[in-house]
């Protein structure tokens, strides 16, 4: 899923005020923040397969240490232990967790029959909304209106911005995609377009004034991880795909 993960985290943010908007993001895409190491590492792959959803090109041909169901409620346990060092309540650790592991239903929605339930020889599932463009652009802007409106009342006024911004830098992730497999000057101007995204986001962050009850170090804490989410290994992930 792409922009449904941002409206999850988004949504969260009033459940669990005092944990900040970047770190609840980072536990909505954490399954996906830590597979460009395994791939990178060969732990995993991928191939490209265009035409194999009509939203993306990639075939996720094996990712069980991060996409399985079994490693995904691992991911969830680790994550809530060690969000221990800054988040204090344990409701809010739950919280987290919850989202880590939302990761994998909403992707088991929107993927082919790609998802193993455990890391071995497992079954794969997947209901395969990538398949529907009208399907897909209607659940992933459902969720990401009501997530942004969820948040909205309580945000910082410039970090609404920032919130519109990253999710455009979300939604260009489709045809940053289905760029890998063609043509790569109009990916270029997607990735340079997404770039341009994360830095505003990084900008709007820094001068926003945070809303009555909000601390500047939540501001910060959430402007650093809503902008590293994913970037570095993500476009040297791209680079390496496209070099084959
Ligand atoms: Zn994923």
């Amino acid at each position: 899923m792409f922009v449904g993960h941002a409206a999850v985290a988004l949504a969260a943010k009033k459940t669990a005020p005092e944990v900040s908007l970047g770190l609840l993001l980072a536990a909505a895409v954490w399954l996906d923040l830590v597979w460009p190491i395994f791939l990178l590492t060969g732990t995993e792959r991928v191939r490209i397969d265009p035409g194999n959803t009509v939203f993306t090109p990639l075939d996720f041909t094996y990712y069980p240490w991060t996409h399985s169901l079994v490693m995904a409620l691992a991911w969830s346990a680790a994550v809530a232990f060690v969000s221990g060092l800054t988040v204090q309540r344990p409701r809010s650790r739950l919280l987290l967790a919850a989202l880590v592991f939302s990761h994998w239903v909403l992707d088991l929605i929107v993927h082919r029959p790609d998802l193993p339930l455990w890391p071995g020889a497992s079954p794969k599932l997947g209901l395969g909304l990538w398949n529907s463009v009208p399907g897909t652009i209607l659940v992933e802007g459902a969720m990401f209106v009501t997530g942004i409106w969820m948040y909205a009342n309580d945000a910082f006024e410039r970090q609404r911005w920032a919130v519109w911004i990253l999710g455009t830098d979300r939604v260009l992730c489709g045809p940053l995609d289905q760029q890998l497999s063609g043509a790569t000057t109009t990916g270029h101007a997607i990735a340079g377009i997404r770039c341009a995204c994360r830095l505003a986001v990084a900008g709007l962050g820094l001068v926003g004034r945070p809303a009555p009850g909000y601390d500047t170090h939540t501001r910060w804490q959430s402007t650093l991880t809503s902008c590293t989410t994913g970037s570095a290994t993500e476009l040297y992930l791209n680079h390496r795909l496209r070099a084959g």
